[in-house]
């Protein structure tokens, strides 16, 4: 097996976290790789014109880890950091996340490695439509399913599902979730994810005997997962006390104000420039004091250096994979000081309802609002029961017991499968 076209910080750590996992699990070593390699890589160069006359050509990727459950389902990354090895982590992650919420797809993602800030709107619309028309071969509504994640947008899903629909002469909704209303998207999908981890977050406040009212909250990242997530914890009385984006970071314990925040990101689309008073170096961030610390950015923030400084009760991962093996062990030895939500839990609400929101349209059926929250809601609740109580009963991690719960059931489907031919 050629491991090395994935070989990075990024895909090291979900393969030490799944030896862990299958470790517990005792899953002999002829089926590691099988479990753990995905499925299809796929590189494309996406060339644009730029406003300035040049040709510009951009490296794309998609990653389908396994398609034993179903199509493949996955958000599409545009950011500097993006390589293939990065790609192929966070499918993987994918996997053990929509298997964990019970959902019949297997894990995928998709990202170019571009800066989307340095991109202009016709810049970003002709990357976002020469990617899809790349990536035609490749995906399909019952193949392939791609969502937004971080740098993409409603924006960029509904110019998706234009182009796959324009090659097929036909509008296609079903092909990306993630869509605006107007594109046969569904209602609560843009908070899908912010509100499901602000109701995994009530739901430790209450295992963990803490008034919501009394408690304080540090959020990392202010975009689609951060900006709801700190807005719906407001809502539900928390304080919230710290941010951060690419451009700065921010606390104040007397409390920030979560509409201002909100304001000056609508008008100045970053946050510098926000409140010198309450200005902080943003690596000092994670580590102040707050009940509950939501990454919300990017991988790999909590680690060796500065896990046994966190100095939260609740660690939320808004995030995909916030935390690094090395971190955990850290948290481990804590014991139970900090009630980890790890990622795969705490921030499945997005493919979620992006679930909901393909089967509505498969369906064109569409649902009220209160419905999409309602079967959220009952999904989370019995993600998380799963996770504590086998948690509890393997004397292992939340992190650990939510990967034993997603790994086993991509486990137990490909032996009842069996292996073709
Ligand atoms: P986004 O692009 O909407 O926002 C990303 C935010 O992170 C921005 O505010 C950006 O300024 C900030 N950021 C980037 N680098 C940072 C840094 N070094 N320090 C502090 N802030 C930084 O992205 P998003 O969709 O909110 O995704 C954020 C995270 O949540 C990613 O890990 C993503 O994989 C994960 N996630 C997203 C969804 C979803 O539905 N969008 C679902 C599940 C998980």
């Amino acid at each position: 097996m050629n491991k090395s076209i994935y070989s990075g910080p990024v895909f090291e750590m979900a393969t030490k976290q799944f030896e862990r996992v299958a470790d517990h699990l005792q899953i002999l070593e002829m089926d590691r790789d099988r479990l753990l390699y995905p499925k299809r890589a796929i590189a494309v160069s996406c060339p644009i014109h730029r406003d300035d006359g040049r040709t510009e050509v951009y490296q794309g990727y998609r990653v389908q880890h396994h398609l034993t459950l179903g199509p493949t389902k996955g958000g599409t990354r545009f950011a500097p950091s993006v390589d293939i090895g990065e790609v192929a982590a966070l499918a993987i992650w994918m996997s053990w996340k929509c298997a964990l919420a019970g959902l019949p797809y297997g894990g995928a993602k998709g990202g170019i490695t571009v800066d989307p800030y340095s991109l202009s709107p016709r810049e970003l619309q002709a990357l976002s439509r020469r990617y899809m028309q790349e990536m035609i071969p490749f995906v399909g509504p019952h193949t392939d399913v791609m969502a937004p994640d971080m740098g993409t947008n409603e924006q960029i899903m509904a110019w998706f599902m234009d182009t796959y629909s324009m090659y097929q002469g036909q509008t296609i909704n079903e092909i990306v979730t993630g869509k605006p209303i107007s594109t046969g998207g569904t209602l609560g999908r843009r908070e899908a994810t912010g509100r499901g981890v602000a109701y995994l977050v009530g739901r430790a406040l209450e295992h963990l005997g803490i008034a919501a009212g009394n408690a304080t909250a540090i959020v990392q990242g202010f975009g689609n997962v951060g900006s709801v997530t700190a807005y719906s914890l407001a809502e539900r009385g928390v304080k919230i006390v710290g941010v951060s984006d690419h451009t700065a970071a921010y606390y104040d314990p007397a409390g920030l104000d979560v509409g201002e925040l909100q304001r000056h990101i609508a008008e100045r689309g970053r946050f510098s420039g926000f409140s010198a008073q309450s200005l902080i170096d943003p690596s000092e961030l994670l580590v102040r004091t707050c009940d509950v610390l939501v990454p919300a950015a990017i991988e790999q923030v909590i680690t060796g250096d500065n896990a046994s400084q966190l100095k939260c009760r609740i660690l939320a991962e808004g995030a995909n994979g916030p935390t690094t093996p090395e971190a955990d062990s850290i948290l481990d030895q804590r014991g139970g000081e900090i009630f980890v939500l790890p990622d795969i839990l705490c921030n499945s609400g997005g493919v979620i309802v992006s679930y909901f929101e393909w089967v509505q349209d498969l369906q064109r059926l569409f649902w009220e609002e209160a419905e999409v929250f309602d079967r959220l809601h009952r999904i989370l609740e019995r993600s998380f029961q799963q996770t504590i109580a086998r948690a509890r009963r393997d004397r292992i991690s939340h992190r650990m017991a939510a990967m034993a719960i997603g790994v086993s059931v991509v486990q137990s489907a490909k032996r009842t499968r069996g292996l073709f031919p």
